[in-house]
């Protein structure tokens, strides 16, 4: 039962005057020193796993397995982001020395990333530990020296509450300035609203729906200082089944991407909600196949009653539209709140000109687009909005025989996958989660892996001066030991 009271206007103003004296003191916090904070997260986060789990499967019901390697990811990231914090790439640190023989002498300039200040973080109810209060938004922001104050989602308030006295027993034992982390509760949008405009609030890290993220956008540009807002939204994740390969492997892609579609009960923005092949026997074939595999899959419990409802009414709604059809459905009727997974088809005129069918139905369910020909598939492709991923499922052949496409598809997605599915995202530097807008609300960043710290700071150059005032990893002896671009090379030295 939710017991928690939405915090008021003024708690919201007591929070952000807390985390700006933390920001004070911890924007001048080593980079050693940050790191050893986040480890000690992921200490707090491990030996609580037995706490943490039960209560989060009651709240989200997701399995247990689900939640363990979920947690077990979070403190993967905590730490990674921890050792690339140290590590100090991060900080983009560029050095050009002073040439004074010059005939307009240049000025020694020195140049890198500094935090932002108080960042709020809005996590989403899918992922109750890895984008909520102790994943990847708050890693990155305490990586690159800002406080954060997490807005707990309603969805998973107690698991939220769990999580959040792990992040304060180890600032405690890391001797952190009170403020440096605050859990505020709140079910009525006020609450994000007020935190969103707060003068001292400096960045927002969200992730969550398209209309959230969108709304939380909009407020932090209209303020009259606007902020910066990293939402990773919605995405439908369209998968091309180019037909070489198609005609190598119909059977197998049908039973590897109804997996897919019903992994974690379709509650993955990576899911594949959008598959799209050439008209013919093989594209029947796979049609036929996923069908027959999703008709096989029994419906299961969705996270909360709301995001059920969303469900059963978007899948409604994308059903009803003109020349759509439902291939198949789940023989297992639905129970309250469970998932009833669907496969749907439509032509590829039907998709371009109608923007209902481009919209996320966040579940179990995938809409097959039939084009006539790769040139019909190639107008679909540019009709695409923004992605988090596009998946080819291609042959070598396919691929050099249909380059304008493939650009057309890179164009409109942050990662491209080549023959396999785009659930499963790896926490690690060479990932990018996000995309054009409408999957983010800036292509240029990514929500995981260590280039996320980079979105909370931003760069000042120095001017000048003198060594001993300039701060460690800009210093004549680089003293942290970190890589650097001095006069245009890259060094440790
Ligand atoms: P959500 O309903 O947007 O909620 C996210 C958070 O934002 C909650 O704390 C919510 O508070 C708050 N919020 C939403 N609308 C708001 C508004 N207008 N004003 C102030 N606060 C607002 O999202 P969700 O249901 O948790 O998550 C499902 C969605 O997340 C799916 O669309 C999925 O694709 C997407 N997702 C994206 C990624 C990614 O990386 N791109 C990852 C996971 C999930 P309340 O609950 O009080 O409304």
């Amino acid at each position: 039962m939710y017991t928690f009271k939405d915090a008021t206007k003024e708690d919201v103003d007591n929070v952000m005057q807390k985390a700006w004296s933390a920001f004070e003191s911890y924007r001048s916090f080593s980079i050693k020193q940050r790191a050893a904070f986040m480890h000690a997260i992921a200490n707090e986060l491990t030996s609580h796993a037995s706490a943490l789990i039960p209560i989060a499967m009651a709240e989200t019901h997701l399995s247990e397995s689900r939640l363990q390697s979920e947690l077990t990811r979070t403190v993967f990231q905590l730490n990674s982001y921890a050792d690339a914090c140290e590590q100090g790439n991060w900080l983009d640190v560029r050095i050009d020395k002073v040439i004074s023989d010059r005939q307009r002498p240049r000025p020694d300039l020195r140049k890198m990333l500094i935090p932002l200040g108080p960042v709020i973080v809005f996590g989403s109810s899918n992922f109750p530990f890895a984008y909520s209060t102790a994943g990847g938004d708050t890693a990155c922001a305490l990586a690159a020296g800002c406080p954060v104050i997490v807005k707990a989602h309603p969805a998973h308030a107690q698991t939220s509450e769990e999580a959040a006295s792990c992040i304060l027993k180890a600032a405690k034992i890391c001797r952190m300035p009170e403020g440096i982390f605050t859990h505020v509760h709140g079910v009525s949008f006020e609450v994000g609203k007020e935190l969103v405009l707060h003068p001292l609030t400096k960045a927002v890290g969200f992730t969550g729906s398209l209309s959230g993220g969108k709304a939380l956008f909009d407020l932090a540009t209209q303020r009259k200082d606007p902020i910066p807002v990293f939402a990773e939204m919605g995405s439908i994740n369209p998968v091309y089944l180019l037909p070489e390969k198609l005609s190598e492997s119909a059977l197998d892609q049908a039973k590897t991407y109804a997996a897919s579609i019903n992994l974690s009960v379709g509650q993955f923005c990576t899911n594949p909600g959008l598959i799209i092949g050439i008209d013919g026997p093989d594209l029947q074939t796979f049609i036929k196949n996923l069908g027959e595999e999703i008709k096989k899959v029994s419906p299961s419990p969705m996270l909360h009653a709301g995001i059920a409802k969303s469900f059963i009414a978007n899948r409604s709604k994308a059903l009803a539209q003109n020349d759509v059809h439902t291939v198949a459905v789940s023989d297992t009727r639905p129970g309250e709140n469970e998932s009833y997974p669907t496969i749907a088809s439509a032509t590829a005129q039907a998709f371009m000109n109608n923007p209902v069918l481009h919209q996320e139905v966040f579940g179990p369910y995938s809409l097959v687009i039939k084009c006539r020909d790769v040139a019909e598939m190639k107008s679909v492709a540019e009709k695409m909005e923004g992605q988090l991923t596009s998946t080819l499922i291609a042959t070598e052949n396919d691929i050099q025989q249909n380059l304008s496409l493939v650009d057309k598809i890179k164009d409109r997605c942050g990662r491209i996958i080549l023959n396999g599915v785009p659930t499963g995202v790896e926490v690690c530097l060479s990932m990018q989660h996000g995309g054009p807008y409408p999957a983010t609300t800036d292509s240029r960043f990514t929500s995981v892996g260590a280039d996320g710290i980079k979105r909370f700071a931003r760069p000042v150059c120095y001017q000048n001066w003198p060594d001993n005032l300039l701060p460690d990893e800009l210093k004549d002896g680089n003293p942290l030991k970190i890589w650097r671009t001095v006069n245009n090379q890259l060094t440790r030295d």
